[in-house]
């Protein structure tokens, strides 16, 4: 039998406590899964680290506690050894790894420091999990060979120098997990752009092919072609959505599995990304005990949908969908969440967006958002609704404050900012249960008082330059960016740019 399971991304702000994680476990189980991938990247107690641990990171005694209570549910790490160790690059301690300085998320594989870190993490992992497989990440590395050493080592290489440096920098990981008797497994990406990587993996080693649009047929096999396991990765699209494309996550689950049966694959594992941005774990629970029948009899199981109220899920998510635009189904990361929250400056929304939200599109989706908020019968489904309404409703105040600000009527611009306080603090309510139920971000929180934080100033803004006290009236691009500066009318900040990084 195919290895069946599914990964929970701790790593994207997730605080998983005790609770939180029997929930997870006890659910796998009810759904028929063999085995919990935690992915866990910096948000882990690793013994070695303890200058990474944030709040309320994952422990090794919850990861004990929960094998010791559903022994029959595997517990597989998913560690991460060069790209996405951005949670540690960001850091006093962490920052001599990095490839570059402020920009991306992979460490520099030429640093003897970064080196002995990672064998320090996979004896700590290899200490704190006693699966048999532990999953040492290795995807995305797209700033292979940019310092200095690295482009040297690159270039000096003979084929293909990045293959090289990656393969150099994996096999000694790997063979520490192989001499403990246990097996590593590795994502597949970068072993498809980098084929010649392949060889240093031995026999044992899985790789797990992440194809979240198609199929494996093609990538599958170039995978296994040294004899090495590959299991089969589908997703949640979530990351790519206001909430969740169901449509489009069970056409990818059932492509899969049936590549798996086909293809004759090792394992499925379906994968769940960035729970953040107000995405609750609980609100996807039901799509995940809903994947794994899909697993086993794609031709023959329900639809994903099924866990869901019929009328609440084809709103939020082929509804959403199907009003177009950044809303479509894209590989793009959400841009309405991006920019709502990500960036420090709601006002984003706006600039992107209000011509969309704005007109019927816009309506549409206030209203889909209304129905499904009265529809919704627990709370973790009131929140991408409520989220949806106030990305419409922001806009609405915006604009209506933009127009107001460009006539000179200050007061009136203040007073279309004003609601927008209240706006953000319900987001704010809506992130802080989030994160009391399941263990949900507590960056959001904060996300969404700064973006209340930043309407303040704007207002403050309105009032003091509105009147054109500084003799010119500055745009309102530029008057609602964090960046704004009195008198500096030609914005150097934004002429300037090569000053910016
Ligand atoms: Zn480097």
């Amino acid at each position: 039998m195919p290895l069946r399971m599914w990964t929970l991304d701790v790593a994207r702000e997730q605080c998983v406590t005790r609770e939180h994680l029997f929930r997870y476990a006890s659910e796998s189980l009810d759904a028929g899964y063999d085995a919990l991938g935690l992915y866990l990247e910096h948000r882990f107690a690793y013994p070695s680290t303890p200058w990474s641990h944030g709040v309320g990171v994952l422990t090794p005694e919850t990861v004990r506690d929960v094998r010791r209570e559903f022994p029959s549910l595997r517990i597989i790490p998913f560690i991460n050894l060069l790209g996405h160790v951005e949670g540690f690059l960001y850091t006093e301690e962490g920052k001599a790894f990095r490839e570059e300085t402020m920009r991306g998320l992979q460490a520099c594989p030429s640093h003897r420091g970064f080196v002995e870190f990672c064998g320090r993490i996979v004896q700590d992992t290899l200490e704190a999990f006693d699966d048999e497989l532990v999953h040492l990440g290795g995807d995305e590395t797209n700033q292979l060979g940019v310092c200095a050493t690295c482009a040297q080592r690159v270039s000096s290489a003979p084929g293909d120098g990045k293959a090289q440096i990656y393969a150099t920098h994996f096999a000694p990981l790997i063979h520490q997990v192989v001499d403990t008797g246990r097996r590593p497994a590795l994502w597949g990406d970068m072993f498809l752009e980098h084929p010649d990587a392949l060889n240093v993996l031995p026999r044992e080693a899985m790789i797990f092919d992440w194809q979240y649009f198609g199929s494996v047929k093609e990538s599958a096999p170039m995978l296994a072609r040294n004899g090495n396991e590959v299991v089969a990765c589908s997703t949640l699209h979530m990351y790519n959505s206001l909430w969740m494309n169901v449509e489009a996550s069970d056409e990818n689950i059932r492509n899969l599995a049936q590549d798996v049966a086909s293809l004759e694959l090792a394992g499925h594992c379906l994968t769940t990304w960035e729970s953040t941005m107000l995405c609750p774990y609980d609100s996807i629970l039901p799509a995940i005990k809903g994947a794994a029948p899909i697993m086993e009899s794609p031709s023959t199981s329900p639809h994903l949908s099924v866990g869901y109220d019929d009328e609440w899920v084809s709103r939020m998510s082929k509804g959403v969908t199907e009003l177009g635009g950044d809303f479509a189904h894209s590989k793009h990361r959400s841009k309405h969440r991006s920019r709502f929250l990500l960036y420090a400056n709601p006002f984003l929304v706006q600039r992107h967006h209000a011509a969309e939200l704005l007109g019927p599109t816009g309506a549409k989706a206030k209203h889909l958002a209304e129905e499904s908020l009265a529809m919704a019968t627990e709370p973790e489904f009131k929140v991408a609704p409520i989220l949806l309404r106030a990305l419409v409703e922001f806009v609405e105040m915006a604009e209506a404050a933009r127009h107001q600000y460009a006539a000179g009527e200050t007061e009136r611009a203040v007073a279309a900012l004003v609601p927008m306080r209240y706006l953000f603090e319900s987001l704010e309510v809506q992130a802080s249960r989030t994160h009391e139920r399941i263990g949900g971000s507590l960056a959001d929180i904060e996300r969404c008082r700064r973006a209340k934080d930043h309407v303040e100033t704007v207002i403050q803004r309105v009032r003091k330059y509105g009147d054109l006290s500084l003799g010119y009236r500055p745009a309102w691009e530029v008057l609602t960016h964090p960046n704004f500066m009195p008198h500096d009318q030609g914005c150097w900040w934004i002429v300037n740019q090569w000053g910016r990084d």
